[in-house]
Protein backbone atom coordinates (compact mmCIF):
# COMPACT_ATOMS: atom_id res chain seq x y z
CA UNK A 1 0.00 0.00 0.00
CA UNK A 2 1.67 2.95 -0.90
CA UNK A 3 2.67 5.85 1.84
CA UNK A 4 0.23 8.36 2.48
CA UNK A 5 1.85 12.26 1.95
CA UNK A 6 1.49 14.42 4.76
CA UNK A 7 -1.97 16.52 3.20
CA UNK A 8 -3.60 12.70 2.72
CA UNK A 9 -3.10 12.11 6.78
CA UNK A 10 -4.69 15.58 7.58
CA UNK A 11 -7.47 15.53 5.26
CA UNK A 12 -8.73 12.33 5.78
CA UNK A 13 -8.36 13.51 9.99
CA UNK A 14 -10.22 16.83 8.58
CA UNK A 15 -12.75 13.84 7.27
CA UNK A 16 -13.10 11.77 9.94
CA UNK A 17 -13.55 14.78 12.31
CA UNK A 18 -16.21 15.60 10.02
CA UNK A 19 -18.12 12.37 9.99
CA UNK A 20 -17.85 11.96 13.69
CA UNK A 21 -19.36 15.74 14.20
CA UNK A 22 -22.41 15.00 11.58
CA UNK A 23 -23.39 11.73 13.58
CA UNK A 24 -23.37 13.44 16.98
CA UNK A 25 -25.33 16.69 15.03
CA UNK A 26 -27.91 14.08 14.01
CA UNK A 27 -28.39 13.32 17.94
CA UNK A 28 -28.59 16.76 18.76
CA UNK A 29 -31.10 18.22 16.00
CA UNK A 30 -33.57 14.64 17.03
CA UNK A 31 -33.48 15.82 20.31
CA UNK A 32 -34.47 19.40 19.38
CA UNK A 33 -37.01 18.52 16.98
CA UNK A 34 -38.83 16.66 20.22
CA UNK A 35 -38.60 19.68 22.25
CA UNK A 36 -40.50 21.57 19.66
CA UNK A 37 -42.74 18.90 19.24
CA UNK A 38 -43.84 18.73 22.91
CA UNK A 39 -43.95 22.69 23.03
CA UNK A 40 -46.32 22.64 20.00
CA UNK A 41 -48.28 20.12 21.13
CA UNK A 42 -48.57 21.03 25.04
CA UNK A 43 -46.98 17.72 26.20
CA UNK A 44 -45.20 19.34 28.99
CA UNK A 45 -46.40 19.43 32.10
CA UNK A 46 -46.41 22.22 34.81
CA UNK A 47 -45.35 21.81 38.51
CA UNK A 48 -49.47 22.03 39.33
CA UNK A 49 -50.43 18.88 36.85
CA UNK A 50 -47.65 17.09 38.26
CA UNK A 51 -48.40 17.35 41.58
CA UNK A 52 -51.91 16.74 41.15
CA UNK A 53 -50.57 13.40 39.51
CA UNK A 54 -50.80 13.98 36.24
CA UNK A 55 -49.14 11.36 34.52
CA UNK A 56 -46.47 12.23 31.56
CA UNK A 57 -47.32 12.61 28.53
CA UNK A 58 -44.31 11.24 26.97
CA UNK A 59 -44.81 7.77 28.49
CA UNK A 60 -48.07 7.83 30.81
CA UNK A 61 -46.05 6.51 33.61
CA UNK A 62 -47.21 8.46 36.95
CA UNK A 63 -44.00 10.91 37.27
CA UNK A 64 -44.96 11.53 41.46
CA UNK A 65 -45.59 7.82 42.55
CA UNK A 66 -45.25 7.95 46.30
CA UNK A 67 -43.03 5.16 46.58
CA UNK A 68 -40.01 7.07 48.14
CA UNK A 69 -36.53 6.82 47.14
CA UNK A 70 -35.03 3.17 46.42
CA UNK A 71 -32.80 2.76 49.27
CA UNK A 72 -28.93 2.71 48.62
CA UNK A 73 -28.30 -0.28 46.12
CA UNK A 74 -25.88 -2.51 48.87
CA UNK A 75 -28.82 -2.24 51.33
CA UNK A 76 -32.01 -3.34 48.76
CA UNK A 77 -33.57 -6.54 50.51
CA UNK A 78 -33.94 -9.29 48.17
CA UNK A 79 -37.54 -8.46 47.30
CA UNK A 80 -36.27 -4.86 46.41
CA UNK A 81 -33.59 -6.32 44.30
CA UNK A 82 -36.01 -8.00 42.16
CA UNK A 83 -38.28 -5.15 41.82
CA UNK A 84 -35.24 -2.67 40.89
CA UNK A 85 -33.99 -4.87 38.72
CA UNK A 86 -37.57 -5.72 36.62
CA UNK A 87 -38.62 -1.53 36.57
CA UNK A 88 -35.01 -1.22 34.83
CA UNK A 89 -35.22 -3.98 32.26
CA UNK A 90 -39.01 -2.42 31.70
CA UNK A 91 -37.71 0.54 31.40
CA UNK A 92 -35.11 -0.47 28.50
CA UNK A 93 -37.57 -2.52 26.82
CA UNK A 94 -39.95 0.55 26.66
CA UNK A 95 -36.86 3.27 25.27
CA UNK A 96 -34.93 0.57 23.23
CA UNK A 97 -34.01 2.55 20.22
CA UNK A 98 -34.04 6.39 22.45
CA UNK A 99 -30.43 6.71 23.88
CA UNK A 100 -31.70 9.44 26.24
CA UNK A 101 -30.59 9.50 29.84
CA UNK A 102 -33.33 8.69 32.26
CA UNK A 103 -34.69 10.74 35.31
CA UNK A 104 -37.05 10.59 37.50
CA UNK A 105 -38.82 12.76 40.54
CA UNK A 106 -36.87 12.84 43.59
CA UNK A 107 -38.75 10.79 46.39
CA UNK A 108 -40.19 8.43 43.44
CA UNK A 109 -39.62 5.37 41.36
CA UNK A 110 -40.98 5.78 38.20
CA UNK A 111 -38.22 6.24 35.66
CA UNK A 112 -38.77 8.44 32.50
CA UNK A 113 -36.99 8.83 29.27
CA UNK A 114 -34.79 11.91 28.53
CA UNK A 115 -35.59 11.48 25.06
CA UNK A 116 -39.43 10.78 25.42
CA UNK A 117 -40.67 12.05 28.53
CA UNK A 118 -40.66 16.43 28.60
CA UNK A 119 -38.48 16.63 32.35
CA UNK A 120 -40.43 18.40 35.09
CA UNK A 121 -40.25 22.40 35.36
CA UNK A 122 -37.44 23.61 37.85
CA UNK A 123 -39.65 24.31 41.26
CA UNK A 124 -39.42 28.01 42.51
CA UNK A 125 -36.95 27.07 45.21
CA UNK A 126 -34.75 25.70 42.46
CA UNK A 127 -34.91 28.58 39.86
CA UNK A 128 -34.11 30.58 43.08
CA UNK A 129 -30.64 28.25 43.47
CA UNK A 130 -30.32 28.46 39.91
CA UNK A 131 -29.97 32.43 40.15
CA UNK A 132 -27.65 32.37 42.65
CA UNK A 133 -25.63 30.24 41.14
CA UNK A 134 -25.57 32.36 37.70
CA UNK A 135 -24.71 35.35 39.90
CA UNK A 136 -21.84 34.15 41.35
CA UNK A 137 -20.92 32.64 38.32
CA UNK A 138 -20.95 35.18 35.73
CA UNK A 139 -17.42 35.93 34.80
CA UNK A 140 -15.02 39.07 34.26
CA UNK A 141 -14.48 40.09 31.08
CA UNK A 142 -10.69 39.80 31.53
CA UNK A 143 -10.71 36.39 32.45
CA UNK A 144 -12.31 35.28 28.95
CA UNK A 145 -10.90 33.77 25.72
CA UNK A 146 -12.30 33.78 22.50
CA UNK A 147 -12.74 30.47 20.18
CA UNK A 148 -13.29 30.55 16.77
CA UNK A 149 -15.35 27.61 16.06
CA UNK A 150 -16.21 26.07 12.49
CA UNK A 151 -19.58 23.94 12.59
CA UNK A 152 -20.80 21.24 10.13
CA UNK A 153 -22.71 24.13 8.30
CA UNK A 154 -19.17 25.81 7.73
CA UNK A 155 -20.11 28.57 9.53
CA UNK A 156 -17.54 30.19 11.63
CA UNK A 157 -18.28 32.15 14.85
CA UNK A 158 -16.12 33.79 17.86
CA UNK A 159 -17.25 32.67 21.34
CA UNK A 160 -15.91 32.72 25.07
CA UNK A 161 -15.14 30.57 27.47
CA UNK A 162 -13.21 31.10 30.55
CA UNK A 163 -9.58 30.99 29.98
CA UNK A 164 -9.02 27.95 32.80
CA UNK A 165 -10.06 26.10 30.33
CA UNK A 166 -7.42 24.78 28.08
CA UNK A 167 -9.59 23.51 25.21
CA UNK A 168 -12.97 24.30 23.82
CA UNK A 169 -15.33 22.37 26.02
CA UNK A 170 -18.94 21.91 24.40
CA UNK A 171 -19.74 19.55 21.28
CA UNK A 172 -22.86 21.51 20.17
CA UNK A 173 -23.42 24.90 19.50
CA UNK A 174 -26.12 27.12 18.55
CA UNK A 175 -25.67 28.30 14.64
CA UNK A 176 -27.23 31.89 14.56
CA UNK A 177 -27.05 32.00 10.46
CA UNK A 178 -28.80 28.61 10.02
CA UNK A 179 -30.70 28.88 13.67
CA UNK A 180 -30.08 25.39 14.69
CA UNK A 181 -27.67 23.45 16.70
CA UNK A 182 -24.73 22.19 14.89
CA UNK A 183 -21.69 20.58 15.75
CA UNK A 184 -18.36 21.37 16.29
CA UNK A 185 -16.28 20.50 13.78
CA UNK A 186 -12.87 22.62 15.06
CA UNK A 187 -12.15 25.15 17.75
CA UNK A 188 -9.23 27.51 17.57
CA UNK A 189 -7.85 30.09 20.68
CA UNK A 190 -7.42 33.16 19.22
CA UNK A 191 -4.62 35.36 20.78
ZN1 LIG B 1 -42.42 9.60 31.04
ZN1 LIG C 1 -37.82 6.94 25.45
ZN1 LIG D 1 -24.73 27.56 10.13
Amino acid sequence: MAQLTEEQKAQRAAARRRSSALAAEEDALRHERKRQEWDANGTRLTRDEIEAGVPCHGCGQPIIDGLGDWPPLMKLTEQETREYDAAQADFAARHKDCRGYRWSMSGSRALHCGYCCPPPPLSERQLERLGTLLRASRPDPAELRTWRLTLTCDHVIDVQQHKSHGQWTTNVRHCPTCDQTRRVVTAEAQP
